[in-house]
């Protein structure tokens, strides 16, 4: 067993430190996908990127696939039920080659209302996706989130055909 051993920065070959000795997952979890909001956390003053608004997610233990770290640091953190999670896709937003950190696309097949349960957290909304780039966001997630809006998009419409394909 190694429950935890990911925690721990990692000084990659390009000069940066990150958390998360084996990589780092966050949960882009998504949801009313006829028009379709993600689950953000305000991350707490005192944390690195304090006051931005990015993904819950943490580090992945050594026992873990990427999936199944993001599914357990988004129940920790915001006491979503991995069961209320379809995970669609994974998208890789930062390959440090010593480190890595990827966006595990979820949508939410039931109904989930996060609860703030670490003080890594000042809040969680569910925010509207056309609206996220106005928000201050963490600079990984400001980054990114270009490359990310079209996998949402192709999610979104997925889910909005689905219903046809069963007539
Ligand atoms: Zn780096």
């Amino acid at each position: 067993m190694a429950i935890g051993d990911g925690n721990g920065w990692v000084d990659c070959r390009y000069g940066h430190r990150h958390w998360g000795r084996h990589g780092a997952a966050g949960l882009l979890l998504l949801r009313h996908l006829a028009a379709p909001q993600v689950l953000l956390q305000l991350r707490a003053g005192w944390t690195h990127e304090g006051g931005r608004w990015g993904l819950v997610g943490g580090a992945r233990d050594s026992h873990e696939t990427i999936a199944q770290a993001a599914l357990r640091e988004a129940m920790e953190e915001a006491g979503v039920d991995p069961a209320a999670v379809h995970v669609v896709a994974q998208q890789v937003g930062a390959d440090h080659v010593d480190w890595s950190y990827t966006y595990v696309i979820g949508v939410a097949v039931a109904d989930v209302r996060p609860r703030l349960l670490t003080a890594e957290s000042d809040d969680l909304r569910w925010v509207d996706v056309e609206d996220v780039p106005d928000l201050p966001l963490h600079r990984g997630l400001a980054s990114a989130w270009d490359a990310l809006v079209p996998g949402i998009t192709q999610v979104a419409a997925g889910a909005a055909a689905a219903p046809e394909a069963q007539d």
